[in-house]
């Protein structure tokens, strides 16, 4: 599997860097996000080195879409279960930190925030 030596996600999937980790099988890890935003914030990722979206090939259409197969129910079972959002930032403008694909799940308290200001409002 493709792996990145000095990824921070990839040494989270060969365990070299602790995680909660709340959900693994062969090609998708989920854990708790180090800085949650909100009482359930999990990140979902795939296990293979995929640094954006930008990078995606058709070799990973299967693993990403497993990922938001799974999405829901990790959400509820962790206590989102009201609703949550599902976030991957992207690239410089999207201000993607971690350049590992990851889905953020986010929510299981109060109503989320707009899901982007609008200027003026
Ligand atoms: P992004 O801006 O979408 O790249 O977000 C990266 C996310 O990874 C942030 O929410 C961080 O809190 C989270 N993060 C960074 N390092 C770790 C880690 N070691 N364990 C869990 N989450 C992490
Ligand atoms: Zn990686």
């Amino acid at each position: 599997m493709e792996q990145d030596p000095n990824c921070i996600f990839c040494r989270i999937v060969r365990g070299e860097i602790p995680s909660r980790k709340v959900y693994e099988d062969a090609d998708v890890l989920a854990f708790h996000d180090i800085q949650p935003v909100a009482p359930v914030h999990l990140l979902v990722i795939p296990k293979a080195h995929v640094a954006s979206l930008y990078d995606v090939a058709p070799a990973h259409e299967a693993v990403l879409g497993r990922i938001m197969a799974i999405a829901g129910r990790l959400a509820r079972d962790h206590g989102a279960d009201d609703g949550f959002r599902a976030i991957v930032n992207t690239g410089r403008v999207g201000r993607q930190e971690v350049m590992h694909v990851h889905v953020h799940l986010i929510g299981g308290g109060e109503p989320l925030g707009p899901m982007i200001a609008r200027k003026g409002h």
